[in-house]
């Protein structure tokens, strides 16, 4: 039932004072244990496929790194799957692969993790941000055509909160300008665009599996690509710039190995990617989990006008990642921190997804000016993520839904007060 708060109060007033006096005031909170706002989900052939690997002869650099990349390739439908040790990794070794280095550009979105613009500046080039769409908070197409120099050599497009980005709007000024497309969906496993699968439908797509993302490997990457002169350049680049492997080189008999390209150590394990694999096989019951949950706050947040829940569109599918509300009345300028005290408070653990990179002090060092995307800094000031993870309960949604029903409407009425 929504606003619980205010329907009460007409009626019972001194329970109702109780019951809804908020837990940063002294009340009680909606719940008695913290919520955080996303998890992994282990189960025991989790478990027992990590110790397998630990028990074999192989841990690292193995069979299980090729089965991985194999099934990963599988499931998204590209032609080459390849593990790193990150998602980082993943970027700045797709950055690697598209030859950008001193005296290029990159244009990506401020809205996203400093990750999907620090691997540009790891090869030496510029990242440039352009703004992001006022409903999707996804890169505007219109935007990126702005930031296109002489200098432009591709394109990062992240796909916010799961949600893909309009990639056959940005895939024809990448034709145009002659720019290479990198997705970062590190958000999106298993999305889906106009029909296709998130993972084959540009030059390079990268991947993560921190705990907090759909599939997990403790730390882990993946980048997805059809083209097989890129995924060379991966392989190479994640073992130090090295042309043959441990392995080919044990199988081979041969010591000789040559370094081609200055590379890194961005190597998984064995038992990540057997980890990765015993996930991967439950990706579609935990996105099914995600989707249905998303769907049981829009709802419940229908009547809510104060809240603009995330946007869904007929041709795409998110793979809700996240679950981003937008507060949408009129807010003075700390009311965002003061409803996100609030909420944890309550003991629900919401998060804010993203400061704009360029407002992080190392950006701001480098040169970069506040107020270039003015949508993605009006949204930063707006947006709160809520919890959401496939082993969330029923109760746990409900117990998030009724705190910010009940913050919003405490809220809404002591600034009515403060206004008379
Ligand atoms: C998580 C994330 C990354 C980084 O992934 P790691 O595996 O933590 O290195 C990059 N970009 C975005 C948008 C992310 O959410």
């Amino acid at each position: 039932m929504a606003f619980q708060g205010r329907t009460q109060k007409n009626s019972g007033r001194v329970g109702v004072e109780m019951s809804q006096q908020l837990a940063i005031n002294g009340g009680m909170p909606v719940r008695d244990e913290f919520l955080p706002y996303g998890s992994q989900w282990l189960d025991e052939d989790d478990i027992q496929a990590v110790v397998d690997v630990l028990k074999s002869d192989w841990i690292t650099t193995g069979p299980k790194v090729d089965e991985f990349e194999q099934k990963f390739a599988q499931y998204v439908g590209a032609k080459y799957a390849v593990a790193l040790s990150s998602g980082t990794a993943a970027l700045h070794a797709a950055v690697f692969a598209c030859g950008i280095g001193p005296g290029d550009e990159v244009i990506t979105t401020p809205l996203t993790f400093a990750a999907s613009a620090n691997c540009v500046i790891y090869q030496g080039a510029k990242p440039v941000f352009a703004d992001v769409q006022p409903d999707t908070l996804n890169i505007d197409p219109k935007e990126v055509e702005k930031k296109i120099t002489g200098k432009t050599k591709a394109i990062i497009a992240v796909d916010y909160t799961g949600l893909p980005c309009d990639y056959d709007e940005i895939r024809e000024f990448a034709d145009k300008y002659g720019l290479l497309l990198i997705e970062d969906a590190s958000h999106a496993i298993g999305a889906g665009y106009k029909g296709k699968r998130i993972g084959l439908i540009n030059d390079l797509t990268t991947f993560s599996f921190h705990p907090v993302k759909h599939i997990t490997t403790g730390e882990g990457g993946m980048i997805t690509t059809d083209n097989s002169e890129f995924a060379e350049k991966l392989r190479i680049f994640r073992n130090h710039g090295i042309i043959t492997g441990a392995r080919e080189r044990q199988k081979k008999g041969v010591w000789f190995y040559k370094m081609v390209d200055l590379g890194y150590n961005y190597r998984i394990t064995d038992f990540q990617c057997a980890l990765g694999m015993s996930q991967l096989a439950k990706l579609d019951l935990f996105l099914a989990r995600r989707r249905e949950i998303a769907g049981k706050y829009s709802k419940a947040f229908a009547n809510l006008p104060e809240i603009t829940t995330p946007p869904v569109f007929e041709d795409r599918v998110s793979a809700w990642h996240l679950y981003v509300i937008q507060l949408n009345f009129d807010l003075p300028r700390e009311s965002r921190s003061r409803i996100f005290a609030a909420l944890r408070a309550e003991n629900i653990g919401v998060n804010v997804h993203y400061i704009p990179v360029y407002w992080h002090p190392y950006y701001q060092k480098l040169g970069y000016k506040k107020g270039v995307c003015p949508n993605a800094e009006a949204a930063y000031e707006r947006l709160i993520s809520l919890p959401i993870f496939p082993k969330m309960t029923d109760r746990d949604v409900h117990d998030v839904t009724k705190a910010v029903e009940k913050v919003v409407a405490n809220f809404q009425s002591t600034t009515a007060a403060r206004g008379r």
